[in-house]
């Protein structure tokens, strides 16, 4: 086995070792597998690990005596609101607890900046003649179909390895009052497992913007997702915020989604005192009280952020084997080929893989065809369009570890004959 660039070798080379693969390939295909790797669901092994909170909570009083059954405490109770301030490197007195989902906080932020505007604008957003979006790329596809959905245009700027390409960013949002806000997942990023680093945060806080009421919808969805010792930290985006004069700029979000139940957990929002008492404000038209019975079986069951903490630990145990088994395929296949990159991420739930450009399509194809699913081509892209073709999001929690050491020696496979495919083309 070669593992000298493809490039470097003869138009005779090539076609030999086409053949060679695509007999490989139909032994693939013989085998009839079929393998999922399109979404990051925690596996049920981790669903597992949260058990006990199906018999919690084991009273009905918060730690002030409230009836946790009743209506009320808009904001969600306070013991819950503790640990993810905990979490979040945040101040408790602006974090909101609500229900199971933060995307639905997110949509919740922007149907209600759309309608109403936010406390800094001059109006309503859907009252200007556009409303445009910075979109780090590749980013997480339900970020992107979201805005489409509520008529948002999206300007797309790199995703590096510390996070969104500042400089991109400042170009974007200086001088264009229509851009009215970025998305961001600042750790372990979906998909490209990016940290943004504090710098590239203070310069996001900090930057000027032509709209007055711009926002970055910081969505921390990874926070404590670690698949190392090597645990990131994410940047203070409200402090920063507060200490460059723009307070109202970040607005976090998290859950728990990845950590007790994807379907059943308890979502979060941090934001400075006024953008938190507008978004009450909003939400008080919309519910009575959260489930607060939710949040008091997770405050029982974690005791504190501490206990969130050594839970992730057990993630890390079950998760990281799997993560191990993607590098591990690609590299024993691909390495030094030249025809792939992929990211080795230490914390979150993706594998970021970027094959020759015009060939994700044909690989995802090719996986299809030997039954191995993977997330559509471009999906990490704002409309599904990957301008390179060449962006493959891989999701290895979900299936078994034998699974994904089977799908992954599939995909690497399918990679290689999709890059001879187009080079023979050549
Ligand atoms: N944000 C990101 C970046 C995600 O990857 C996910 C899950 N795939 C979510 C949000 C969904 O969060 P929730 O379950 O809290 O709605």
């Amino acid at each position: 086995v070669t593992t000298s660039p493809l490039s470097a070798l003869s138009a005779d080379e090539l076609a030999a070792r086409l053949t060679s693969v695509r007999e490989e390939y139909d032994e693939l295909k013989a085998r009839g597998l079929k393998l999922d790797l399109t979404r990051g669901k925690p596996g049920a092994d981790q669903l597992d690990l949260s058990n006990d909170l199906l018999g919690l909570p084991s009273t009905y009083q918060d730690r002030s005596g409230t009836d946790v059954r009743n209506y009320g405490g808009l904001e969600g109770l306070i013991e819950m609101r503790e640990i993810f301030a905990d979490l979040l490197g945040v101040d408790v007195a602006n974090v909101v607890c609500g229900g199971n989902s933060s995307l639905t906080l997110m949509h919740q932020v922007l149907t209600a900046l759309l309608i109403k505007g936010g406390p800094d604008s001059p109006r309503p957003w859907s009252q200007e003649p556009v409303v445009r979006f910075v979109c780090p790329v590749p980013g997480y596809d339900r970020h992107f179909t979201m805005l489409a959905e509520l008529g948002i245009e999206m300007v797309t700027v790199p995703m590096n390895a510390d996070g969104p390409d500042v400089a991109a960013v400042r170009a974007v949002v200086a001088d264009d009052p229509s851009v009215k806000g970025m998305w961001i997942v600042p750790t372990y990023a979906n998909p490209t497992g990016s940290v943004c680093s504090p710098e590239v945060a203070a310069e996001l806080m900090a930057m000027p913007t032509a709209a007055p009421d711009f926002r970055i919808l910081w969505d921390n969805a990874y926070a404590v997702h670690h698949l190392t010792e090597d645990e990131a930290k994410s940047a203070d985006a409200l402090s920063l915020a507060e200490a460059s004069g723009h307070p109202n700029r970040p607005i976090m979000f998290a859950s728990t989604s990845k950590i007790t139940y994807a379907g059943a957990g308890v979502a979060a929002l941090a934001a400075s005192a006024e953008n938190k008492a507008w978004y009450l404000q909003r939400l008080g038209f919309a519910a009575i009280g959260p489930d607060k019975v939710n949040h008091l079986r997770h405050v029982e069951f974690f005791g504190d952020a501490d206990g969130v903490r050594a839970h992730m630990r057990k993630h890390r145990d079950l998760i990281a084997p799997k993560f191990a088994a993607v590098e591990e395929a690609l590299s024993s296949r691909l390495s030094g080929l030249g025809i792939a990159e992929w990211t080795v991420p230490t914390g979150g739930y993706f594998v970021n893989l970027d094959v020759v450009d015009g060939t994700a399509t044909r690989v995802i194809e090719l996986a299809k065809e030997a039954g191995i699913v993977l997330t559509p081509a471009g999906s990490a892209f704002p409309h599904g369009n990957d301008p390179n073709d060449r962006n493959i999001r891989l999701a290895p929690t979900y299936p078994g570890l034998d699974d994904v050491r089977a799908a992954m020696a599939g995909v690497a496979l399918c990679v290689e004959l999709a890059a001879l495919e187009s080079l023979t083309r050549g």
